[in-house]
């Protein structure tokens, strides 16, 4: 929830780079570091680390990239409560990971020749999924505490 709605940092429109950058002509500061400092489609300037998204059509501060889970951009504003929602979501994932397992250890043997519909093969199935699952958090979390600990952002690696 909060992640959808808390904006990631729009770039004030009135923004205009450093005295040093504003000397510079137009054209010259576009590949200045390799990283575009104006953007065309917003028309105006782009602070350091600002990235412009395509599906959210502006640019957004120290954008990080454009989550297709929640339909929005994690950037500046929101990053924080990005990662608190991948750690909640990875020790969710976690915890009915354990839980199925302890199921799975004291489910009654007896489940094995009841067909199709045991609740032993549905448990296998779901312990599947939430293995994936625990797995890719386990990946997306590990890979953002290394973003932290370096200073960067998913774009800039
Ligand atoms: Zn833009
Ligand atoms: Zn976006």
């Amino acid at each position: 929830g909060l992640v959808v709605t808390r904006d990631p940092g729009r770039v004030p429109p009135a923004f205009v780079p450093d005295v040093e950058d504003a000397e510079t002509p137009l054209h010259e500061i576009k590949r200045k570091g390799g990283d575009l400092r104006y953007c065309q489609k917003c028309s105006h300037y782009k602070p350091p680390r600002a990235h412009h998204c395509r599906v959210c059509k502006r640019c957004i501060l120290k954008m990080d990239h454009h989550c297709i889970w929640i339909n929005n951009c994690v950037g500046h504003e929101n990053y924080k409560i990005f990662l608190v929602f991948v750690l909640y979501a990875a020790t969710a994932s976690f915890y009915s990971l354990a839980l199925m397992i302890g199921g799975a250890l004291h489910s009654v043997p007896k489940d094995e020749q009841s067909g199709i519909d045991s609740p032993r093969k549905s448990l296998v199935i779901c312990g599947v999924f939430v293995c994936v699952m625990t797995l890719a958090l386990s990946i997306l979390l590990v890979w953002h505490v290394y973003l932290i600990l370096h200073n960067k952002t998913t774009i800039e690696v």
